[in-house]
């Protein structure tokens, strides 16, 4: 038999309702703080990820799916494709090839598919589904500004409290400017030189080629020396620490509660100042639901004009496992079980069931060939709320027998009143 592969699932019903719900929702908050909807290409040019993402990151070195085309034109032979690990490169890439600065267009969101070569656990997969947004645009158009910074996290709280998950930690940065980095890098790489050695091999490279990134260790053994070193928020320049402080007074005057967290460093190397993540104590190691930050330096970096922004992407796959709204789950299940009873009795029925869905209810619809008691049985196992039997007589009296499968309960309802009588709750 053959499986989906190892990293990769199928969503079925009724997880997949939960799913419409999270992106149904994401849409209207989106679109409430006038976000536009960008789809942009599942595989890339690799080195759009190595520039934007970092040649030295575990998702550039390691986890990558990465091909070399066989086009028959001279033209595309050859190049190398990567399926996208990530969506921010996909849409710097567009706002540049694009201009989308001329349009006006710099607050857009996508959802999608990305693909990480990861070790698969729960929580993480090989394919996995991000929703995320992007603010993006010339400094004219207030892009750099500590405002978008907290307007981007208040949404984020906003569209959470919209799914009713409770119980997440907002966790907070600032990873500073290129100056800062460049000292900050200095003096990790002095910190780390006598005591690298001891450490895990992983942090041992990193200690030598990127230094930042020790902080993504979570070998158990290195944390007492990674918790030794100095911390991000000890070289902020002016500026930064300033922006970094507005951003949080803006928070505060809004309601949105956050935690400081100086080890918060990303995985990713395009991001200046503002870092975050959003983490939920249910979802076990596996924490984080969403991360982002500031990247005011990734356009010129893919050869477009300066233009900073601020993004972040939510992992949907972790969201719903943290959802608990199962009642989402349960309205996908029908309404009512429309059950012909006897030769002839499909005509009508298919009619009816027209008529409800009309309504707005939602139909499931049997077949004259089965005797009552297997209608019965089909709508129990269905889960549909009523049987409505539909037979001779109730087609001559234009009223019909209307069952609660729960309750037992049955009523005689004329036909012009069904729907409403269905689909009230
Ligand atoms: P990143 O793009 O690494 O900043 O990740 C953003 C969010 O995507 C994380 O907070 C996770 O919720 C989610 N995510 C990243 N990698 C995976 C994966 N392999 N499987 C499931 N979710 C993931």
């Amino acid at each position: 038999m053959i499986k989906a592969v190892r990293g990769t699932r199928d969503l079925l019903p009724p997880d997949t309702a939960l799913w419409n719900f999270v992106e149904a929702t994401a849409r209207e908050v989106f679109r409430a703080y006038n976000f536009h909807e960008i789809r942009t290409p599942i595989f890339e040019d690799t080195q759009l990820f190595s520039r934007a993402v970092g040649e030295e990151t575990d998702v550039v070195s390691k986890e990558m799916y990465t091909w070399e085309d066989r086009g028959r034109a001279e033209s595309d032979h050859g190049q190398s494709l990567t399926l996208r690990p990530e969506n921010t490169a996909g849409v710097v890439r567009a706002y540049i090839e694009h201009k989308l600065w001329d349009r006006g267009l710099n607050k857009l969101y996508y959802m999608g598919p990305q693909f990480r070569r990861e070790r698969p656990q729960k929580g993480r997969y090989r394919q996995f589904f991000q929703i995320g947004a992007e603010v993006i645009g010339p400094s004219t158009a207030g892009s750099e500004s500590p405002a978008r910074d907290a307007e981007v996290l208040e949404m984020l709280a906003t569209l959470l409290d919209r799914l009713g998950i409770t119980g997440w930690t907002l966790e907070l940065n600032s990873v500073g400017c290129a100056n800062d980095r460049a000292t900050y890098n200095e003096a990790l790489r002095k910190a780390l030189e006598p005591v690298a050695s001891q450490m895990c091999v992983d942090c041992q490279r990193r200690a030598v080629t990127n230094p930042l990134r020790v902080f993504d260790c979570k070998v158990p053994e290195d944390q007492p020396i990674i918790e030794s070193l100095p911390r991000i928020s000890q070289y902020l320049d002016e500026p930064c620490r300033e922006h970094f402080s507005h951003v949080q007074e803006i928070l505060k005057s809004v309601g949105v509660e956050f935690v400081l967290n100086d080890r918060l460093v990303r995985g990713l190397d395009y991001y200046t100042r503002t870092a975050f993540e959003f983490t939920h104590g249910a979802l076990g190691a596996q924490n984080a639901i969403l991360g982002g930050g500031r990247y005011d330096g990734l356009s010129e970096a893919l050869g477009g004009p300066p233009a900073p922004g601020i993004g972040f992407a939510i992992g949907e796959d972790r969201l719903v496992m943290s959802l608990q709204t199962s009642a989402e789950g349960a309205k996908a299940k029908p309404d009512v079980y429309v059950a012909p009873l006897g030769a002839g009795m499909n005509r009508e029925a298919a009619r009816l069931a027209r008529e409800l869905r009309r309504g707005s209810a939602i139909v499931e619809l049997g077949d004259e060939t089965f005797r009552l008691k297997k209608s019965f049985e089909v709508a129990t196992k269905l889960g549909a709320r009523y049987i409505l039997i539909v037979g001779e007589n109730e087609v001559k009296a234009d009223t019909f027998a209307l069952k609660n499968l729960a309750s037992g309960e049955q009523v005689q309802v004329p036909r012009n009143e069904l729907a409403a009588r269905i689909v009230e709750k």
